[in-house]
């Protein structure tokens, strides 16, 4: 028998939409995320014929892309289990995960508009089971990583700060000129994107906006799928606008000062808490993974789980998983309950989860032995998945060095 799960409280239809999710996982993320990593070239990844269009499309088949959509309503579910899902969807493959969540991003900002034609944009994302609409977050640039998750900082009014990507108004149109690095998810497939751009030079990183942009407008071009060490099943890369003409109504926050409360301390408080969760799930899934090699690899004539070192190392790894699920479920909450939340919880949950993750798998491996190391094994994917998110969203220093102002 497997040890427990502590959720008490969760209703029927909590249960079914977990399991529901669970299947989902199992029979479709884990094994193609699991293919699509062992693929050398990632361009393979997004290829046509590609597994990864089957995960974005029985995703949304199954009703889950439009959870967060303003208007579109929930599942039904309570707080708790709709956190049950992106542990879920972490637990399966978060590379993964990390795609058909960025996928909404535009859409949920279009959801949020009221010009009809960018609801139209919310409205057929909605409606669409083919993941022909595929969105990105395009934020960080070549020259300003870091610099973006600390724009709530005072320093960063220093216009040596200033984003490269750049708007400029011209009547009721606005002109983009410049790049997002080759790290957006989504980069290279996706069909819109919510952008942060530069309006104010002057300012720094204090004088930004927020656009959303389809991708196919004249003068966007973009790079090469990026070849990475882990999350190879999330597609990365390059965005280039080179005097893209937007109407003004795809400036959809275009005051600096809003900007500046979001950048300063609601966005990185919504992205970080999300991370939390999907991570612990991925910690979760490092630390099964340990306990089912261990009952099954016999060594000294018994299962190695029999062994004090091993049932000493898989406890103090139930430890740290179980502290991060708790941590992340308890940020998520009460920040569900009372938004924005809080930003010092949301970072230290983000960063508690990954490294946890990145340190269960690492100690999983170590209790596959030889085989820890060989791609036969989901687990070394696992660890290099995880040893990315310690990056993605924004590096866990930096995010903490953000957080700190808050205390
Ligand atoms: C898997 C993955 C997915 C991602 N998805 C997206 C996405 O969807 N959209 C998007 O726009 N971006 C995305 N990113 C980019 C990610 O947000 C950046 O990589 C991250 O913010 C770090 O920026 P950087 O890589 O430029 O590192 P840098 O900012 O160059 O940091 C390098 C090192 O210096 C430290 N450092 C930097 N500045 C400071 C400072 N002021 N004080 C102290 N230490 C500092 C950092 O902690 C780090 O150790 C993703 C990244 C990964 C790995």
């Amino acid at each position: 028998m497997s040890y427990p799960d502590l959720d008490v409280g969760l209703s029927e239809e909590d249960i079914a939409a977990r399991d529901m999710v669970r299947r989902f996982g199992n029979e479709v993320m884990r094994p193609i995320g699991i293919r699509l990593d062992k693929l050398a070239d990632p361009q393979q990844v997004i290829a046509k014929d590609s597994e990864l269009w089957d995960v974005h499309r029985t995703y949304r088949e199954l009703g889950l892309h439009t959870r967060r959509l303003a208007g579109a309503g929930g599942a039904g579910l309570s707080p708790l289990g709709g956190i049950q899902i992106n542990e879920e969807l972490g637990y399966a493959d978060s590379g993964l995960a990390i795609s058909i969540a960025v996928a909404g991003a535009p859409f949920a900002y279009a959801a949020a508009s009221r010009e009809p034609e960018l609801q139209g944009w919310a409205k057929a994302y909605a409606e669409d089971t083919k993941a022909e609409l595929i969105g990105c977050w395009a934020i960080t640039e070549p020259d300003h990583g870091s610099d973006w998750i600390l724009a709530g900082e005072p320093t960063s009014s220093n216009p040596l700060m200033a984003p490269q990507l750049k708007a400029v108004k011209k009547g009721k149109e606005y002109v983009l000129t410049g790049q997002k690095s080759a790290w957006v998810s989504n980069g290279t497939i996706a069909t819109h994107a919510s952008l942060h751009v530069s309006l104010d030079s002057d300012q720094g990183m204090h004088g930004t906006a927020i656009c959303i942009v389809p991708l196919d407008l004249p003068g966007i071009s973009r790079g090469k799928s990026l070849d990475k060490h882990g999350q190879r099943a999330l597609n990365q890369g390059e965005i280039f606008f080179e005097e893209v003409v937007i109407p003004e109504k795809y400036m959809v926050v275009p005051d600096s000062a809003r900007v500046n409360v979001m950048l300063g301390y609601n966005t990185w408080t919504g992205a970080n808490t999300g991370m939390s969760v999907t991570f612990a799930g991925c910690a979760k899934s490092a630390l099964d993974e340990a306990i089912t090699y261990a009952k099954q690899r016999v060594q000294g004539g018994v299962a190695i789980i029999e062994h004090q070192n091993i049932k000493l190392k898989l406890m103090q790894m139930l430890q740290m998983v179980e502290a991060a699920r708790s941590l992340s479920r308890r940020t998520m909450l009460y920040n569900m309950a009372n938004p924005p939340g809080s930003l010092s919880h949301a970072v230290s949950a983000k960063a508690l989860s990954t490294e946890t993750a990145f340190k269960v798998a690492s100690e999983a491996v170590q209790i596959h032995g030889g085989n820890g190391l060989s791609k036969e094994y989901v687990i070394e994917k696992i660890m290099r998945d995880a040893r990315a998110s310690m990056i993605e969203d924004g590096t866990n220093e930096a995010l903490l060095l953000r957080g700190a102002a808050f205390l």
